[in-house]
């Protein structure tokens, strides 16, 4: 069976390390395997990532952008190759592998504009003669650890826009799908970055703690779940490092009694079961705003729920895959029976789902529980996978207080025609994305993204303007020179009062 290597360098190598599985989840075998990291493998990537950064540094923004170009041609081109490897490894439909694609792209796109966003502050004659300037050199460099369920977009929330700014980087993907990571690495090469600028390393915790405690790492991005976000947080901090840390999510979608069913309903099957539940931005919580409401929104998901076609994502026009590993699967699984057990409410049960020919994959059906309570743990967990529930409230703000008390504060969203609601929703919530009549409020390239609360440790949000102020950091020059005239001594503190 092939083993998958790393990327360092700007090649493949392999290590004697131990490896690991990947899985085709449609199928449920394993298609390859991939090698974990060693630290001494590691140590190596970044080494090469460091002996890259003063040529790197010293490239010309706008030739750097040169080479994002390129590789944003290069991903176009090769675009069906990347979502092959996705939609085997991952398992979600072809059209969703296309479209994390096309929205890491987008960043790409946005990384493009580095000459701009590098250009730095000026303000003269802060004093008699005196002129000061912001710059926002790279830091060195940096590291990526990155989730199983965006195995292309979210690596590119973070490496191109590190680039740009002049670091070098090394990636530690998911090691349940790390081909998308390994073919834009060739594909990097390709578009001329030089070698070393980035790298991959494939593994687990041995890597990941190689990267968060070498000192030559300046900074860490990770996305993942809330503990080992936590976890990242903590001990990467702990080391000195920049760190930002995306974690878990509980995703609410309120719909309000004067909304668009109709619209509302597409949408929320949309966000709640598109790529198996398994997003971050996902809704796995319909607060139905009055009984009415409730009862209208489970009489019309419910056929829907049951009409979904489920299958190989290497089929077109479906509308969901597996779940990514047989043991997610059965995690899934058990969240199913511990809400009918807690007292929900199933009115769609997706356990006993079969797909023909792929008996052994890992699949389960859409599944909505109606009557959940904010004590259950349905309610409170993660769960990942494509099971909705709905919470019936009295009013707003009720819907509100539901939202805030949650411990997650990723996405949000609220369907309406009012607009004063829209207003008083978006002003008033805990969460770091907001959605009016939009049910995954995934910001655009040229914002950032992020959550509140236990969604994100870190100040920082990421890709967009928050990226730059992340991978750069401020040096701010003040400069005299003076016309004529010796400075006398001056001993009260300088200012211009
Ligand atoms: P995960 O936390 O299990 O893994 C993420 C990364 O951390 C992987 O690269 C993994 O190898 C590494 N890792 C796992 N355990 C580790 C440990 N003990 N020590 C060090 N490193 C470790 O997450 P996942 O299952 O791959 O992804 C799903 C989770 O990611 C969900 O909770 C989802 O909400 C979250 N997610 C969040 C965002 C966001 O933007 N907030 C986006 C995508 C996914």
């Amino acid at each position: 069976m092939e083993t998958l290597g790393h990327y360092i360098g700007g090649a493949r190598v392999n290590d004697d390390n131990r490896a690991q599985p990947i899985f085709n989840p449609a199928l449920g075998h394993a298609v390859r395997q991939v090698a974990m990291a060693s630290q001494a493998t590691v140590e190596q990537a970044i080494a090469a990532a460091a002996a890259a950064f003063p040529a790197w540094r010293k490239t010309p923004p706008l030739k750097r952008a040169r080479v994002l170009f390129k590789f944003k041609e290069l991903l176009e081109r090769n675009a069906d190759r990347i979502v092959a490897a996705i939609v085997e490894e991952h398992g979600k439909v072809w059209e969703d592998a296309h479209g994390e694609l096309a929205r890491g792209i987008e960043v790409v796109e946005y990384a493009c504009g580095a000459p701009e966003f590098l250009k730095g502050e000026h303000s003269r004659d802060v004093g008699p003669d005196i002129d000061s300037w912001s710059e926002f050199p790279p830091l060195g460099v940096v590291a990526g650890i990155t989730p199983f369920n965006f195995p292309s977009m979210v690596p590119m929330w973070m490496f191109p826009m590190a680039i740009a700014c002049g670091n070098t980087f090394v990636l530690k993907p998911s090691e349940k799908d790390p081909s998308a990571s390994m073919l834009m690495a060739e594909l990097l090469t390709e578009a001329g970055l030089p070698a070393g600028v980035f790298n991959v390393v494939n593994g687990d915790k041995e890597a990941v703690d190689t990267l968060l405690t070498d000192p030559r790492v300046q900074a860490v991005s990770f996305v993942g779940s809330t503990p080992i976000a936590e976890y990242i947080y903590a001990t990467g901090t702990a080391h000195g490092k920049r760190v930002q840390a995306l974690g878990g999510a509980k995703n609410h979608a309120v719909v309000m009694p004067d909304a668009d069913l109709d619209n509302a309903v597409n949408a929320i099957m949309g966000a709640a079961y598109g790529s198996c539940g398994e997003r971050c931005m996902a809704i796995s919580v319909v607060v139905a705003v009055g009984d009415a409401v409730g009862d209208e929104l489970v009489a019309r998901l419910k056929p829907k729920v049951e009409a979904l076609r489920i299958g190989n994502g290497r089929e077109r026009g479906l509308d969901m895959g597996p779940l990514v590993t047989g043991v997610h699967r059965d995690k899934v699984r058990s969240y199913i029976d511990l809400g009918a057990e807690e007292g929900a409410q199933l009115v769609v049960d997706g356990r006993a789902l079969k797909v023909p020919g792929h008996e052994k994959g890992f699949f389960l059906g859409g599944t909505l529980f109606d009557h959940v309570l904010p004590s259950m743990r349905v309610y409170r967990e993660e769960i990942f996978g494509p099971v909705l529930a709905i919470v019936r409230v009295r009013s707003l703000e009720e819907a509100i207080r539901l939202i805030d008390a949650h411990e997650f504060g990723n996405g949000t969203c609220v369907f309406t025609r009012d607009g004063a609601v829209a207003r008083y929703f978006t002003d008033t919530v805990q969460v770091g994305m907001v959605g009016v009549n939009v049910p995954l409020p995934v910001p655009v390239a040229c914002q950032s993204f992020g959550g509140w609360k236990r969604s994100l440790f870190g100040d920082l949000y990421a890709y967009g303007p928050d990226a730059v102020r992340f991978y750069t950091r401020r040096k701010t020059m003040t400069q005299r020179w003076a016309v004529a005239g010796i400075e006398k001594a001056q001993f009260a503190f300088p200012s211009n009062g």
